[in-house]
């Protein structure tokens, strides 16, 4: 997987690239990085990369030049032209921009946005499975419908919130996305983790025994992995229940859950009807 990030402040990006786990997916070539800094390519001389929207209506908006051209440069093309729409405009300076990278590397070009569909771990595993990913950041009020028009395959939100800048966002969307990866990390730990068979995870604990007044469970310092296995999907499922019912009522509908499961929420959906009824 590559990543492919254009913004005004890819610093924001870069710093994240260089730690942990990321650090060890791009030292051993299963992650690829390159941030592009779209003010790069503005063709005046102040670098200038916003504007008054048409119509009026608060704040500004980022120009499209630039951001076509830092778009254009990465190998991606303009859906409406047939050669780079490279120049400056209206006699100013004209800066020369490095040709697009050719590539046969397929592109989905992600245009990180409050007005995209919902981001979830199901849309983490598409995004995953593509070979580059190229995340275009907002700033500002966000992007000329024209080059979301022109560029853009997807628009993406990371939660039902306006964040002041589209970094944090594409951060979300690689962090989320990269451990996905094949060999980042081990699969049995992808699929015991929240989301990953339609229910939240189950609570944890560690060393020590005692934390103050509190005990870990019993059942966890048995070694009864069969036993712990049964508690920790009931604790799972009462937890999904509590937070998300959401996500129980999709995994039914969908016929996510083993019998199992299915037969765990059955009894907590009928002690619930015994109290209700005592109450
Ligand atoms: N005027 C925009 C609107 O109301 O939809 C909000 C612009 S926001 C202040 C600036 C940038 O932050 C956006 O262009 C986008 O890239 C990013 N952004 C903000 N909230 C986001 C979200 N929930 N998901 C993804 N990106 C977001």
């Amino acid at each position: 997987m590559k990543y492919t990030a254009l913004s005004l402040f890819p610093d924001i990006i870069d710093a994240f690239m260089r730690h942990s786990i990321m650090a060890k997916a791009i030292e051993r070539g299963l992650v690829a990085y390159q941030s592009v800094n779209i003010r790069d390519f503005a063709f005046d001389r102040h670098k200038v990369c916003d504007d008054a929207p048409y119509g009026g209506g608060a704040g500004m908006l980022m120009l499209p030049e630039p951001v076509g051209r830092a778009l254009e440069y990465v190998g991606v093309k303009n859906r409406f032209e047939s050669r780079p729409l490279s120049g400056g405009r209206d006699g100013d300076e004209e800066t020369v921009v490095a040709p697009a990278v050719a590539s046969a590397v397929k592109k989905r070009v992600v245009y990180l946005t409050p007005s995209g569909r919902s981001f979830t771990q199901a849309v983490a595993h598409g995004l995953a499975a593509e070979q580059e990913l190229v995340l275009l950041c907002g700033r500002y009020e966000g992007m000329d419908q024209r080059i979301i028009d022109a560029y853009v395959d997807d628009e993406i939100s990371v939660g039902d919130y306006v964040l002041s800048s589209g970094e944090v966002a594409a951060l979300v969307v690689i962090d989320a996305t990269y451990r996905l990866v094949e060999q980042v990390i081990s699969p049995l730990s992808l699929e015991e983790e929240s989301f990953g068979r339609g229910l939240l995870e189950y609570p944890q604990w560690t060393r020590p025994e005692k934390y103050g007044t509190l005990k870990a469970p019993d059942i966890l310092l048995s070694g009864h992995h069969e036993n712990i296995r049964r508690w920790r999907l009931r604790k799972q499922v009462e937890k999904t229940l509590a937070f998300r019912p959401d996500l129980i009522k999709k995994g039914l509908e969908e016929h996510r859950f083993d019998a199992e499961t299915r037969k765990i929420i059955d009894d907590i959906a009928e002690m619930q009807r015994g109290e209700d009824e005592r109450n």
